[in-house]
């Protein structure tokens, strides 16, 4: 799997990489996304620590809006994990309280007296600026939602077979009290050591990620 994972690795760090704030006019509107972190090497390049996609029509630039600018935990899973990671590595009880999802009026009306809302707005913000400070990312468009949704899956998995791909001591998920994050060395707790893209569909995928930059240029 290391090889494919490497080839995978090869095609993401040669996409246009951004940083937020982003133009977001350059992001397509319907595809999947690469996370890189600050200080994660892989393969003699920047190593892939999240993939993600969206199902809404039209929503990737929202999607991205939601793990890197919006200060709400409970919209976004990825700025729920780092600030999971950050309370954790700090040992911060408020930990407990960062747990709770608060979308709905009930969760609201039961939790919300717990809850010191001053020092979550704090943490909000300070998983922002980790955010901002230690990740950018790269896209490739894919219109059809069930496309994206098995390219996501499969990528996923690959990136979780390789036995090459390997977290820094410092990085920030072994601190995560999510042992899958731990373990996986990615942001990522669902679709990991599922079924990987095979050598053929890497290069249909290297293929039309050409397609698209050929046709955009
Ligand atoms: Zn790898």
């Amino acid at each position: 799997m290391s090889c494919e994972c490497e080839v995978l690795h090869r095609i993401a760090n040669n996409l246009e990489r951004y940083c937020f704030p982003c133009d977001s006019d350059n992001i397509p509107r319907n595809g999947v996304y690469f996370l890189f972190q600050r200080g994660e090497k892989s393969h003699q390049a920047d190593r892939v620590v999240r993939v993600g996609t969206h199902t809404g029509d039209n929503q990737l630039q929202s999607r991205l809006k939601q793990h890197f600018n919006q200060e709400n935990k409970d919209r976004s899973i990825f700025r729920k994990n780092i600030g999971r990671a950050l309370l954790s590595k700090s040992n911060d009880t408020f930990l407990k309280h960062w747990e709770l999802d608060l979308t709905t009026r009930k969760a609201k009306d039961e939790y919300g007296p717990l809850i010191d809302f001053n020092y979550q707005k704090a943490i909000e913000h300070q998983v922002s600026l980790y955010i901002r400070e230690n990740f950018t990312f790269s896209t490739f468009p894919i219109a059809s939602k069930e496309e994206r949704l098995n390219i996501e899956s499969k990528l996923i998995s690959t990136l979780s077979w390789c036995e090459e791909c390997k977290p820094s001591s410092d990085w920030l998920g072994n601190c995560s009290p999510k042992s899958k994050i731990v373990q996986s060395g990615l942001w990522l707790v669902n679709e990991l050591y599922k079924t990987p893209m095979t050598p053929s569909e890497i290069d249909s995928l290297s293929e039309k990620i050409k397609g698209c930059s050929a046709h955009k240029g």
